[in-house]
């Protein structure tokens, strides 16, 4: 590797690289490109403040959201073409690989009963519904402004999200996801409200999908001041929780969330973290529980994110790890996107970690995302095999898929017995 550039030779025998160096470098679109004809997704502005993008499927079915809006993508050395065999990324020029556009549901061109389109519902981010629930976060209202700077969602809610979605409205794009594209989990993201009301908000919906659907459910909000709340998620089936606290390094936090300091603090979210990774061992035994732990690798020394690493799956939680993406109109705008070649140390710790401590990775059914590197892809990454881990994780993956059809199965039955 000279620099930052890596040979194409080496990046066509590695989809996990290439999907890092696709997260830092972003890629041009080629005129002959006609994804949405081609029955691609649309490229949507609103990601819950993570970016746009262009979904993909790379060689070795791993899904991604490719940057190809900003400013820094239109410098990659990186271009899409569509050719009669199909669509091709090129690197410098040479066919690096063949992918896929990730399909477009006919669902997204439907309305739900209420008049509303069902993609400002909910959108599919790989291969799982996402919700951006409820309004606008308040960091970005109110007399005092208090972001996080790398944030979107303020600049976009009510273009590309509705800003009410009922349980009804929910449940119908739910209905359709799982019947036409075969969604397995639904992730729920709100940002901050006052009086905590988030789960509050969030809660008719699990209520619902566990009942009628039997789907994994996940809930990314702040931590609730009130940290027994998740015990009683648990209970109801809730299967995952995801605390974004986004750096771990103190100054850097106050610096770049400043809403997020002044109401909690980095020392609550990490005590957030800490509480509900022990919630694994109570609750409903047949509904598996994940707890995460999400940075954004690039805002601060690759050191650092490796020390949110060790500490989250010290814990017992895993790390979700996003690639910093300077989204357009946000105070980031400028910045400039991580180097693949720091980021490759801190992909290639997630996945070590997570197997040193024997977490439960890649073992839910069917859930591809494209917006991060799993700690199960960055496998490519890592000299290290540990077989014996990635065998317990072959047979917990088997149990997972085994529960999870009894689970939706019987939600359908008790369903249509009602
Ligand atoms: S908490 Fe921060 S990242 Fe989340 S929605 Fe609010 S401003 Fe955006």
């Amino acid at each position: 590797m000279s620099g930052d550039r890596i040979p194409t030779s080496i990046l066509s025998r590695n989809p996990a690289l290439l999907k890092l160096d696709l997260y830092c470098k972003g890629a041009r679109l080629d005129e002959s490109c006609y994804i949405e004809g081609d029955g691609g997704r649309k490229i949507l502005r609103t990601r819950a403040g993570l970016g746009s993008g262009l979904e993909l499927i790379l060689p070795g079915g791993l899904w991604t959201n490719v940057p190809v809006t900003e400013p820094f993508a239109q410098r990659s050395p990186y271009q899409i073409h569509r050719t009669p065999g199909g669509y091709f990324v090129r690197h410098d020029g040479e066919d690096v690989a063949q992918v896929q556009l990730s399909p477009r549901p006919e669902w997204y061109d439907s309305q739900t009963e209420t008049g509303k389109p069902m993609t400002r519902i909910g959108t599919l981010q790989g291969t799982y519904l996402g919700i951006y629930q409820a309004k606008v976060c308040e960091y970005w209202t109110g007399p005092k402004k208090s972001n996080c700077k790398f944030c979107s969602v303020g600049l976009n809610l009510g273009v590309d999200d509705a800003n009410e979605k009922s349980v009804s409205e929910v449940m119908e794009v739910v209905r359709r996801a799982r019947d036409e594209s075969g969604i397995t989990y639904v992730d729920f993201n709100t940002g901050h409200y006052d009086g905590d009301t988030y789960l509050d908000i969030l809660e008719p919906y699990l209520v619902r999908i566990k009942k009628e659907l039997g789907l994994l459910v996940g809930f990314q909000t702040p931590p609730h001041r009130d940290l027994r709340r998740y015990d009683a998620l648990r209970e109801m089936g809730l299967n995952r929780v995801s605390f974004c606290f986004e750096i771990f390094d103190r100054d850097t936090f106050k610096d770049v969330c400043p809403g997020k300091d002044k109401e909690y603090g980095l020392d609550y979210y990490l005590e957030a973290v800490r509480y509900c990774a022990a919630l694994g061992r109570k609750g409903p035994r047949h509904e598996p529980w994940v707890t995460n732990g999400e940075i954004i690798a690039g805002l601060e020394p690759p050191e650092s994110s490796i020390r949110a690493i060790d500490w989250v799956t010290s814990m017992g939680a895993i790390p979700t790890v996003c690639v910093f993406r300077p989204l357009v109109g946000t105070d980031l705008q400028d910045a400039e996107p991580p180097k693949t070649s720091e980021m490759v140390p801190v992909f290639r710790r997630l996945y070590e970690a997570c197997m040193e401590r024997g977490l439960p990775i890649g073992c839910a059914p069917n859930v591809h995302v494209s917006l991060v590197m799993l700690p199960e892809e960055c496998r490519a990454l890592s000299p290290r095999r540990f077989p014996v881990h990635r065998m317990k994780l072959a047979a917990m993956a088997t149990a997972f898929r085994y529960q999870f059809r009894r689970r939706t199965e019987r939600a359908s039955a008790q369903a249509h017995a009602s």
